[in-house]
């Protein structure tokens, strides 16, 4: 399979999966496309496999994912706390997929803490911490999605990934990529993707379930963010975008909607790094994009108690949003980040 994961740790991951009966998968907090994407493709895979599987996440995730094959049953530990520790009492094997710190299971970190299973990590975020019994990290990978294919090819064969398993793997790893634009978007995404086809999955209807779904708030937000809330720093290469609780209920916003924002100002030539602030209830989030050699990764990691990929990073602050934004702009000044 993949360089960078070796085939005897393949070979462990494996026979776990073969000595276990019950399998939980569970994801990072505020679950996106690949997250979501990769919980349910591993769980289709295992699924076909005779293994009885259930995705635990820790918080809900946007409308846009909940048309894909499975997700209707997802557990949703904040809100069914009582089944997720059920089902984890009952696991033999946990799965972790799309993220490398415990801290970001969040609430779901208490649940598994007295837990007797085994577990195991796959997942592509820089610096990976342990906390599992094998790790499968593969920091060069587009997504989650595509370890899971290639970890799932390589242990059972192509025909393991199923058309269902397929949309979900499609999803996340077009999501991962931003749509096959990102620089970790090698020939192997192409070649893996290819094979997603061969399933009979129609990638212009999975495009329009995860992209084509906005509410009119939800785009009256872009519109917003745009006119009123991006400031551009030309002479720093930097676009800042900040949002208050108060916008936010002004646009009715609902889980998702602020997914996208960060790029906008990407898309302004000579602007090579984007921030968005957002005002959460309990603290500001922080989420970076960079473009070329600007680390916002160690960035995030470094003055915002956070991390992630080296062009796509996320963090936050117990700031006030306004003391985040002149914090983050000297940050940024003072580092030279942005010029970099
Ligand atoms: P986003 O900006 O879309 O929330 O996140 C971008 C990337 O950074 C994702 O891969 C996400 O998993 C990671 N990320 C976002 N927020 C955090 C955080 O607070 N801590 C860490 N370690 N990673 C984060
Ligand atoms: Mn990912």
């Amino acid at each position: 399979m993949n360089n960078n994961i070796s085939p005897a740790i393949i070979d462990k991951a494996g026979d776990l999966i073969h000595r276990a009966k019950n399998i939980v998968l569970t994801c990072h907090y505020n679950p996106d496309g690949d997250a979501i994407g990769s919980c349910l493709g591993m769980q289709h895979i295992l699924k076909n496999r005779g293994k009885t599987v259930s995705v635990i996440v820790p918080n809900d995730f946007p409308g846009f994912l909940r048309w894909m094959p499975g997700a209707k049953k997802i557990v949703i530990n904040k809100q069914n706390p009582e089944k997720a520790i059920d089902l984890i009492d009952h696991a033999d094997l946990l799965i972790h997929l799309d993220f490398n710190q415990a801290s970001r299971l969040d609430t779901l970190q208490e649940a598994i803490k007295n837990t007797k299973a085994k577990s195991i990590m796959i997942d592509h975020h820089l610096e990976p911490e342990t906390f599992t019994n094998l790790m499968l990290s593969d920091p060069k990978a587009s997504s989650t999605g595509e370890l899971v294919f290639e970890f799932s090819a390589t242990l059972w064969g192509k025909k393991a990934i199923d058309y269902n398993a397929a949309i979900c793997l499609y999803v996340a790893i077009m999501t991962d990529t931003g749509s096959f634009q990102y620089s970790c978007t090698t020939d192997k995404v192409h070649s893996i993707v290819a094979d997603l086809l061969k399933t009979g999955i129609s990638p212009n209807e999975i495009y329009d379930q995860v992209y084509n779904q906005f509410s009119e708030n939800r785009l009256k937000l872009y519109g917003f963010c745009l006119a009123e809330r991006m400031e551009i720093l030309p002479h720093l290469h930097l676009g800042i975008i900040n949002l208050s609780q108060e916008d936010l209920r002004k646009f009715k916003n609902r889980k998702g909607d602020t997914e996208g924002i960060v790029n906008l100002p990407l898309q302004i030539k000579g602007i090579r790094m984007a921030v968005l602030v957002t005002e959460r209830e309990s603290e500001v989030k922080l989420s970076f994009r960079s473009k070329g050699k600007i680390d916002v990764s160690s960035f995030a990691r470094k003055y915002f108690n956070g991390g992630g990929h080296y062009n796509a990073a996320g963090g936050n602050s117990s700031e006030s949003l306004s003391s985040t934004i002149n914090t983050l702009k000297k940050t940024i000044i003072e580092t030279k980040i942005s010029m970099s």
